[in-house]
């Protein structure tokens, strides 16, 4: 279990949830001087510090304002599993009792963290456990930073993350308001202090909350989850395609690579027998072969609720063979942390259906 002893559930902020520049304020606002936001920070951010009193270059008046006026992590650790290869799986309960997931994939020259931006989902893709019970509410920026800071501690002190994916829970642009301020966290020197160039923010495809990510003019990496090659099988998929258009996610695509000059990733989950044959992969093709694009394909990961499965590698090895002949890079995702319900939404679900068993305000599931 991680280290970090859940300070009770309150109403506090978290500090994190201030930016360097508001939290500099706050500190001049009482009459402290803005120097001390960076150390603050550091002991956030670099060193990893789980309590106010454990800052000790800070003086005790500070620590002591600090613990009446903030909080730093709230929430509490519901679950926490390591997989065989160990992927480490964080179910955190937010202070207002919603569930929200994290994760922590290691790779020989990597560590990612995949994070959640929503509680639920309002996007409803058909194969995805998170959408199951819809969309309850955007995360905080504070909540969002707490998912990293928590992964962040379950590393070694001679490690720190290397990328952050945001593809957990939720539509990322549907909450740029919080997201974007918890990235400039990651993202600036006296914070976590990764280079844009290791974020990637993942999306359904919002076409002009693409084009405002695009002008921010940061180098953040784009995945556009396509998941079909067509608007009959996309809609079926990804039903709010329906109101967008395969057409329109592509243009606004294509607008961010020449606003950012960054290549944009297509996210395409493979499920058995529906989007996975050599014709739709010739589809696929022939919608991007005039594109930088790179094809990320991501087998099914089986949940239980959902009827979809994983194709076979043959078919999967089919699929990349025929993108390559048209000339479009792409990789097949590895699986992480198959045995302990990693994929995306499918621990909250399951912790709401064990809670549904006992709580009548919330909804037995019934599988499709
Ligand atoms: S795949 Fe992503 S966008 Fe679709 S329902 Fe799941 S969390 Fe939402």
């Amino acid at each position: 279990m991680s280290n970090i002893t859940a300070t009770a559930v309150s109403g506090l902020p978290r500090v994190y949830e201030l930016s360097r520049a508001e939290l500099g304020r706050w500190c001049e606002e009482h009459g402290i001087p803005g120097y001390r936001a960076d150390q603050i920070r550091r002991w956030i951010f670099g060193k990893r510090s789980n309590s106010f009193p454990e800052m000790h270059d800070l003086p005790a008046a500070l620590r002591g304002l600090l613990a009446e006026s903030f909080s730093l992590f709230p929430g509490k650790l519901v679950d926490h599993r390591v997989a065989s290869d160990r992927t480490e799986k964080l179910l955190l309960e937010l202070t207002d009792g919603e569930l929200v997931e994290c994760v922590l994939m290691r790779e020989p020259e990597r560590r990612t963290v995949c994070i959640s931006t929503q509680v639920g989902c309002g996007m409803g893709c058909v194969f995805c456990a998170s959408g199951l019970q819809g969309l309850k509410r955007n995360l905080t920026t504070g909540e969002i930073l707490e998912q990293v800071l928590r992964l962040d501690r379950l590393l070694p002190r001679e490690e720190a993350i290397t990328n952050v994916v945001v593809m957990g829970i939720g539509e990322p642009l549907a909450n740029l308001k919080a997201l974007l301020p918890a990235l400039e966290s990651l993202n600036d020197k006296g914070g976590l202090g990764l280079g844009a160039r290791r974020i990637t923010i993942s999306t359904v495809g919002l076409p002009e909350k693409i084009r405002e990510l695009a002008r921010l003019g940061k180098a953040y990496n784009l995945a556009v989850s396509l998941h079909a090659p067509n608007n009959t099988l996309r809609t079926q998929l990804v039903p709010v395609n329906d109101k967008i258009g395969v057409d329109a996610v592509l243009q606004a695509a294509d607008d961010f690579f020449e606003v950012t000059g960054r290549r944009v990733t297509y996210e395409y989950v493979l499920l058995s027998g529906v989007n996975d044959g050599p014709q739709q992969a010739r589809e696929l093709a022939k919608l991007l072969q005039s594109r930088i694009a790179h094809v990320n394909l991501i087998p099914m990961n089986a949940v239980t609720e959902l009827s979809y499965v994983e194709p076979t590698a043959p078919r999967t090895q089919e699929f990349v063979r025929v993108l390559e002949q048209f000339g479009i890079p792409a990789t097949v995702r590895k699986r992480k942390g198959a045995d302990i319900d990693a994929a995306c939404g499918q621990l909250r679900l399951h912790q709401l259906q064990t809670a549904a068993v006992t709580s009548p305000e919330l909804v037995v599931l019934t599988p499709p």
